[in-house]
């Protein structure tokens, strides 16, 4: 342990940082690096966050595997092989053990741990972060790794206790897996992680009945095994690939955006661009043009482009309306990504439930009834999503400056400055917090950009003996105005999407992460850092 003992006799560390997923796992080795005392506190048993917790079948990553992995260490991508184009949980899990592993990660984390409350005192200047296992440690630092899709959520159905069969949410999937072989099942929710499910649960179930509230755009995902050459190109090149993917909007490298715009094509030219990248698969369509999510009269073509391609893989057109989406452009919510997820609806024993139609009116002891129609199950699977963004945050009471709550602060969005600070707390960093690129990103790029500023923030700050650091109230109003004024730009606030919180009862309508683009942001982090933190205030 790296810890010491203070006067009172609680434990103190230099730095604590919550959750033990890519973001929390890479924090502890920089902070490490720098000689800090840090502990890390895990909800879960083991490392791995996302790919600790989402064990459902068909999960797999939709970011290419050779670009969803750590780019800061040659030796431990080197010694690292991926299998396929997109890896499947098990191995990404591997992947992250591996790293654990290799740099000897755990001695420093507690599992099975949460964190529920922090206090900063502005006397000792130090946060005291309570646990639910009775544990309160002082920390300096005091950082949120907490992930911006892990607080998972059944969405309050009435009569769920009521259910006798078994009752499961993807992301919070059992260790030892379920098996649906004969079982009656019903999928709730038809986002990613339910188009990556319905065709595996298809293939063992006797019945399976998918509730839709909203069809989603998805496209084949072209998942493979990895060629020898594909690896070798990478294992040579990724540190290099690594400071390009920082420098594009999306963190990837596997695609170039087409910088035309639409109407500065042919229709030939357009159809050919889209079909190409549609045949490529992952998210390279949504590149297709310079304005493919800024206008309607852009995104149309795709969306009519993506639809035509949808429709093919259904057998029955009614059946094929009911799957297309028709209410929001392409690409302003997340893209799915499947594997024979439209052509699972052409078997015999699986059925489709237009939520919209028919909506769910309770849970029975028996399935789900919808539409005065009850659905008799043995088990329900709620792929029901996320409280995204800023869920894992706020289960956690924070309090700052003055006893001043987060959650009363952000009660109508989140507010920070870069999405690495709040005004009002100061030493409080979130990783990949609301006002960053993030979800819109390669996380994993996002990740280390963030990670790295803020690891080279406090080797400034403790070198030059600077007490804290805390956004100040006008870069944090000027930043929240920003993000809102480029997300005015473009379709995504036009859709009932997690990224402007719109899946959860009562929760602010704001759209959270940045759109600006991994490049653009990281140079604004960059000026930042060399300005000795302009919209910061250092405290001695
Ligand atoms: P997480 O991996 O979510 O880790 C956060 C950790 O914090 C969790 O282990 C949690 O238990 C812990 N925690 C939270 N609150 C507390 C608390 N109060 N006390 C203690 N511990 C706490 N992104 C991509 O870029 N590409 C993809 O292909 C991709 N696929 C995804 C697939 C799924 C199924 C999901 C759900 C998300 C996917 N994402 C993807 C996003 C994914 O979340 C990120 O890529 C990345 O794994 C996030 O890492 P993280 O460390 O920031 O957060
Ligand atoms: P999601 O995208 O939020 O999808 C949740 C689904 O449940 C939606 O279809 C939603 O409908 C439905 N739903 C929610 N509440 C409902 C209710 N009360 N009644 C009926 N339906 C309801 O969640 P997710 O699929 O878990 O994905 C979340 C994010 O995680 C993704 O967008 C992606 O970023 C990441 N992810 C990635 C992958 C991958 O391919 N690598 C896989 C899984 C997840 P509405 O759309 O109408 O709200």
């Amino acid at each position: 342990m790296t810890e010491k003992q203070n006067k009172s006799g609680k434990s103190d560390f230099d730095a604590i940082i919550v959750g033990a997923g890519f973001a929390g796992m890479y924090m502890l080795h920089r902070l490490r690096g720098l000689g800090l005392s840090v502990r890390v506190i895990e909800a879960g048993e083991g490392v791995g966050g996302t790919w600790y917790w989402n064990r459902y079948p068909g999960a797999r990553c939709d970011i290419e595997s050779l670009e969803y992995q750590y780019g800061f260490s040659d030796e431990i991508q080197r010694d690292w092989t991926w299998t396929e184009r997109y890896a499947a949980q098990p191995e990404i899990l591997r992947y992250q053990n591996y790293v654990a592993d290799r740099l000897d990660l755990r001695r420093d984390i507690s599992f099975s741990t949460r964190v529920i409350a922090a206090q900063h005192d502005a006397a000792s200047g130090l946060w005291t972060v309570e646990t639910d296992q009775g544990g309160t440690y002082e920390t300096r630092f005091f950082i949120m790794a907490t992930g911006c899709l892990s607080a998972a959520r059944v969405p309050d159905f009435k009569g769920i206790n009521d259910f006798e069969g078994e009752w499961y949410h993807t992301g919070g999937w059992p260790h030892e897996g379920v098996d649906f072989t004969g079982k009656r099942v019903a999928v709730i929710g038809t986002g990613s992680s339910g188009i990556q499910s319905i065709p595996l649960i298809a293939e063992q179930a006797s019945q399976l009945t998918v509730f839709q509230r909203t069809a989603n755009f998805t496209l084949p995902a072209g998942n493979r095994p990895l060629t020898p050459e594909e690896i070798a190109e990478t294992k040579a090149r990724l540190l290099e690939q690594r400071q390009h993917a920082r420098q594009t909007p999306g963190g990837i490298i596997c695609f170039e955006y087409n910088e035309k715009l639409a109407e500065e094509m042919t229709p030939e030219e357009r159809e050919k661009e889209l079909r190409t990248r549609w045949m490529q698969g992952g998210f390279a369509f949504l590149g297709a043009y310079g304005d493919l999510t800024a206008t309607h009269e852009a995104n149309a073509y795709a969306a009519d482009f993506a639809r035509d391609q949808m429709r093919c893989a259904v057998e029955s057109p009614q059946l094929a309306e009911k799957l297309l989406p028709n209410d929001h452009p392409v690409g302003v919510k997340r893209l799915c990504l499947d594997t024979n997820y439209l052509e699972t609806f052409n078997l015999p024993h699986v059925e489709l439930v237009d939520v919209r139609e028919a909506p769910i009116e309770k849970i029975t002891a028996k399935g789900v009834l919808s539409g005065g129609r009850e659905y008799e199950v043995d088990a329900i699977v709620f792929a029901t999503g996320f409280d995204a963004m800023t869920g894992a945050i706020l289960s956690v009471d924070i309090r700052g400056r003055h006893g001043i709550s987060l959650r009363e602060k952000w009660v109508a969005g989140p507010r920070t400055y870069l999405g690495l600070g709040s005004a009002g707390f100061p030493n409080l960093f979130f990783i990949t917090g609301p006002g960053s690129p993030s979800v819109l990103s390669n996380m994993i790029v996002s990740i280390e950009q963030h990670v790295d500023w803020i690891a080279d923030c406090l080797a400034k700050l403790t070198s030059g003996n600077i007490r804290s650091i805390e956004a100040t109230q006008e870069a944090e109003d000027s930043w929240v105005a920003h993000v809102n004024e480029v997300a005015a730009e473009t379709l995504y606030p036009q859709a009932n999407s997690w990224y402007m919180g719109a899946n959860i009862p009562g929760k602010p309508q704001v759209f959270m992460p940045y759109p600006g683009g991994v490049g653009v942001y990281g140079q604004k982090l960059d000026e930042v850092a060399a300005s000795d933190y302009e919209g910061f205030r250092l405290d001695a």
